[in-house]
């Protein structure tokens, strides 16, 4: 294991690792940020590429890639071994369980909502439904580039397909249902899925995974096939669970960071098609809230790229009186926000979609 633990880091470049969650400067040899680890005014967080380390001469902390990510995800070392190793391209083949460290679910949840992504996909690109669903999407104005570029797919009708799936790569029912996608059975007493505890969440539903800051599936939102009822749940989504956590992230975060940083600025939405769509429209600087109103802890991840906010919430009431709420949370927490108003009754996407100018 020690062996494997070296490897990785010796390929891992610590100043991109660290990059992908914080802003930082050149200063001198070394990179400097604000400490995402203690609240601070003037930066005093450093990052050595030559000697593969950081440390914060503001609160103490400091170590290797994986203590960053450690303390920067919550995640044990296990983990953040099992990510960054295939970040890095390292396969783990000297790496056995079982020597006193407690075995995480988590790393297997990563790789269930990755097959399960893969598998939406190729249902979007190949399945039954694929002229449907891929008309009602590039009328909505998204190019083919930009659909695999968010990984958006398809989850056909039906009760146990997602379980089959997954179950036939020896996945086990508590696993996957730990994962979100299924739902118990109890509620619920259609004869269909009576034999079985638990069933498909998502059914006849367009998929769009929900990333977090690095690129890992932590959920899907999943939206109503064209045509359906959209008045009852139009958007369903994965319910809390150990890799998704609503309150902690903003759609569209990993494709966003780096512009972010560049611009010096975020541009928030509501939706996941205003974000989109406006990345696609070459404002890649935008991510959405994923409930309804700017949640404290978002704040705190916003901090690490840009103190600059530009909210363009829905103009309808909702949509107002989540912007009020989020400005309020943003100017508790030194941000400078600004709210951008649009025409009446639309939201982001549809601006862009009429005139991108306008959005821009
Ligand atoms: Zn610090």
């Amino acid at each position: 294991m020690n062996a494997d633990v070296e490897e990785v880091k010796s390929r891992i470049n610590i100043v991109e690792l660290v990059g992908e969650y914080i802003r930082l400067t050149k200063a001198g040899s070394n990179w400097r940020a604000l400490c995402p680890f203690h609240n601070e005014k003037s930066p005093s967080f450093m990052v050595s590429e030559e000697r593969r380390s950081w440390h914060c001469f503001g609160c103490g902390k400091g170590g290797d890639a994986f203590s960053f990510v450690m303390d920067m995800e919550g995640i044990g070392f296990r983990e953040v071994l099992e990510q960054l190793a295939q970040k890095a391209g390292v396969p783990l083949k000297r790496f056995k369980k079982g020597d006193g460290e407690q075995e995480s679910l988590k790393p297997k949840l990563f790789n269930i909502l990755e097959l399960a992504t893969k598998w939406y996909e190729k249902n979007l690109w190949e399945g039954k439904e694929r002229d449907k669903i891929l008309q009602y999407l590039r009328e909505r104005g998204l190019t083919d580039g930009t659909i695999r570029k968010f990984r958006l797919g398809w989850a056909p009708d039906g009760w146990r397909n997602i379980l089959e799936f997954l179950q036939k790569r020896d996945y086990k029912i508590n696993e996957i249902a730990k994962s979100g996608l299924l739902v118990e059975k109890e509620a619920n007493n259609n004869s269909q899925v009576q034999n079985s505890g638990h069933y498909d969440r998502f059914r006849g539903r367009i998929m769009f995974p929900i990333q977090d800051v690095v690129g890992w599936v932590i959920g899907f939102s999943a939206r109503v096939a064209p045509g359906g009822d959209e008045k009852n749940a139009k958007y369903i989504n994965t319910p809390q669970s150990e890799l998704y956590d609503k309150s902690k992230t903003l759609y569209g975060l990993h494709l966003a960071k780096a512009e972010i940083k560049k611009k010096d600025e975020v541009v928030l939405v509501e939706g996941n098609m205003d974000v989109i769509a406006s990345h696609q429209a070459g404002f890649p600087n935008t991510v959405a809230v994923s409930g309804t109103a700017l949640t404290h802890d978002q704040i705190k991840i916003i901090k690490r790229y840009t103190e600059n906010i530009k909210m363009a919430f829905d103009m309808d009431s909702a949509g107002q009186v989540a912007a009020k709420k989020s400005a309020r949370v943003c100017l508790e927490n030194d941000l400078n926000v600004r709210i951008v108003l649009l025409s009446s009754g639309k939201d982001a996407a549809d601006v862009i979609r009429e005139n991108k100018e306008i959005w821009e």
